[in-house]
C-alpha cells in the first residue's frame, strides 16, 4: 500500500530523516519508533505531504505522491492525527467530526452550517453518519458539548474520530496515546484494532512501548534520521541496536523505565 523508498529530509543543516526506506502492507498495523528528534513526525509529514522530502520517493497504491500537494494526497485516502492535536475548539464534538466528512462528501461549509439549522434529507444522512462515528470511538453522549470542555483522552479520541471520518485508506497516527492514563491507552490500543478491522491500514508513531508492542504486525525504528532497524515486535525487542539507542537517548525517566521493561 505504502512504499517509502529512499527518503532524505534537510532542514537547512539538520539531517531529520537519511536514506530512509520501509514499507506498509495493505491491513497492516506498523509502528514507526525511536527517540524524540528520531524524524518520525518529519516522515508523517511527508507522507501527508506537509511538506515534500529532500530526496526519495513515496508510492502509495501504485501512485507517487511525494511531490502532491496535501490536498491532492488527502482525496487518494491518506488521513492523519497531529502530535499537537488540532481540533476545532470552539466547535462541538460532532461538528469537529463533520469537518473530517466534508473532506469526504464536498458537502459545503455553508451547507454544513444550514444543516444545524433545518436539516435536509442529505444533510441529515451526515449528521446521522456523524453520530455513527462518535458512537464507534464512545463519543457520542459528548456530541454537543464544545471540544473546548474535554480532557486531554476525549480529545485525542475527538481526533482520531475526525481522521477516520475522512474514510481513508491509510490513517497515520501521531502519538495518539501521549499523555493517557494506562486504562485509556489500553482502550485506545483496542480502538486501533477495531479502526485496522474495519478495513483500514494504520500507521503509528508512538512512545508507548506496551501499546505498540502489543498491535503492531511490524516495527520501523528510526534514531538521528536513520532507519536502524526493521522487524516483528519480538525482533525489536532483542535488537541491540534498538535497545543502545533507546537507553542511551534522553529520554525522562518514567519514559526510560517503560522502554526498559518492555525491551
Ligand atoms: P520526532 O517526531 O521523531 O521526535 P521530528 O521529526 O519532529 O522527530 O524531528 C526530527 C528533527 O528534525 C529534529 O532535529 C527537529 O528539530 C527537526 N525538524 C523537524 N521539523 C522541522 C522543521 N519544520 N524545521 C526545522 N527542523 C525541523
Ligand atoms: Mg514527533
Amino acid at each position: 500500500m505504502l512504499q517509502v523508498e529512499s527518503i532524505t529530509k534537510r532542514f537547512g543543516g539538520v539531517v531529520a530523516n537519511s536514506d530512509v526506506t520501509f514499507s506498509v502492507q495493505e491491513g497492516q498495523i506498523v509502528g514507526l519508533i525511536g527517540p524524540n528528534g528520531a524524524g518520525k513526525s518529519t516522515m508523517f509529514n511527508m507522507i501527508s505531504s506537509v511538506f515534500p522530502p529532500t530526496e526519495g520517493t513515496i508510492t502509495f497504491k501504485g501512485q507517487r505522491i511525494e511531490k502532491l500537494p496535501s490536498f491532492q494526497v488527502a482525496p487518494l485516502g491518506i488521513s492523519r492525527t497531529f502530535q499537537n492535536l488540532q481540533v476545532f475548539k470552539n466547535m462541538t464534538v460532532i461538528e469537529n467530526v463533520m469537518v473530517g466528512q466534508h473532506m469526504k462528501t464536498k458537502t459545503d461549509l455553508l451547507g454544513m452550517a444550514s444543516m444545524l439549522l433545518g436539516l435536509t434529507k442529505r444533510e441529515r444522512k451526515v449528521y446521522d453518519e456523524a453520530m455513527s462515528y462518535l458512537e464507534f470511538f464512545g463519543l457520542e453522549d459528548l456530541y454537543d458539548q464544545k471540544a473546548a470542555s474535554l480532557s486531554l483522552g476525549k480529545l485525542r479520541l475527538l481526533e482520531f474520530a475526525r481522521a477516520f471520518a475522512t474514510e481513508p485508506k491509510l490513517l497515520l497516527l501521531d502519538e495518539i496515546a501521549a499523555g493517557l492514563n494506562h486504562k485509556e491507552t489500553l482502550e485506545m490500543s483496542e480502538l486501533i484494532k477495531k479502526v485496522r478491522d474495519s478495513g483500514v491500514t494504520v500507521l503509528v508513531v508512538e512512545h508507548d512501548m506496551d501499546l505498540v508492542m502489543s498491535i503492531c504486525d511490524k516495527l520501523v525504528v528510526l534514531d538521528q534520521g536513520v532507519k536502524i532497524a526493521e522487524g516483528t515486535p519480538k525482533e525489536i525487542q532483542e535488537n541491540e541496536a534498538v535497545i543502545t539507542a533507546y537507553l542511551g537517548a534522553d529520554i525522562d525517566e518514567s519514559e526510560a523505565e517503560k522502554v526498559g521493561e518492555a525491551i
